[in-house]
């Protein structure tokens, strides 16, 4: 077991593994690396990437989930309609939620400008490639993690937790990748119309603004939400 990895770190991280400083300290990214190893097979990518725990002293404990498990009551079938039928409801009102709205308008638009330009020269100007770069992570990645803070959001105010911190929570969490994520795309995007004096460009950085605004509106204490690793300078 690698005792130097960094908990939850992947659940607040771009997925940029190829630019990230802690590969070395991720357990997602070793179980990636470990599945392919093992010709796509997730369990055993999974076990050679983080082991099974084993006590120090001999014999195998009871592990945690199988004490859940045997604890665990099977739910009946009326239970099991009302938990599906809530979470169709939270997936609705999320989709019709502004900021999704907003958020889809950006990905297709960017899609399709993406879509519509050449590859840049082998001898483009670089901090146009390292923009366009951005642009293209980004522009499916926002949309992923801003889905996940309202949806996690609408969960939290349903099944409140009375110590559910307000600031070090899912949702919080979530929007702070999405808000860094527009932020770096509005000046790239600003970076690509001006060297190419593309106005569809321009509106792309005016959509971004106008989606981070909406974000940091919606999710006020998400810039102070701590990711682990990332805003952990002593680590
Ligand atoms: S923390 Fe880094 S290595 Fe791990 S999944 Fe995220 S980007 Fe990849």
């Amino acid at each position: 077991m690698n005792t130097d990895r960094i908990d939850f770190i992947s659940a607040y991280c771009d997925r940029w593994c190829e630019r990230c400083a802690f590969t070395q300290r991720c357990s997602a990214y070793a179980c990636d690396v470990a599945t392919a190893m093992c010709d796509g097979d997730l369990a055993a990518g999974i076990e050679l990437a983080v082991g099974v725990p084993q006590p120090a002293g001999g014999g195998r404990e009871k592990a945690v989930g199988d004490r859940l498990l045997e604890q665990y009551e099977e739910p009946s079938a009326q239970e099991i309609a009302a938990a599906m039928e809530e979470e169709r409801a939270r997936a609705e009102r999320v989709e019709s939620a502004e900021i999704s709205q907003v958020a889809w308008t950006y990905m297709m638009l960017s899609h399709e400008w993406l879509k519509r330009r050449d590859p840049p020269p082998a001898d483009a100007d670089p901090v146009v490639r390292e923009a366009l770069d951005i642009v293209a992570w980004d522009s499916t990645l926002v949309g992923a993690k801003l889905h996940r803070a309202l949806l996690a959001r609408e969960r939290s105010a349903e099944e409140a937790w009375p110590d559910d911190d307000p600031v070090q929570n899912d949702a919080n969490g979530s929007a702070k990748v999405a808000l860094i994520s527009l932020e770096r795309s509005e000046s790239s995007w600003r970076a690509i119309a001006q060297a190419g004096r593309d106005a569809q460009a321009a509106d792309l950085e005016a959509l971004a603004a106008r989606l981070r605004a909406l974000v940091g509106g919606e999710f006020p204490h998400a810039m102070a939400f701590v990711r682990p690793g990332f805003d952990e300078p002593w680590r």
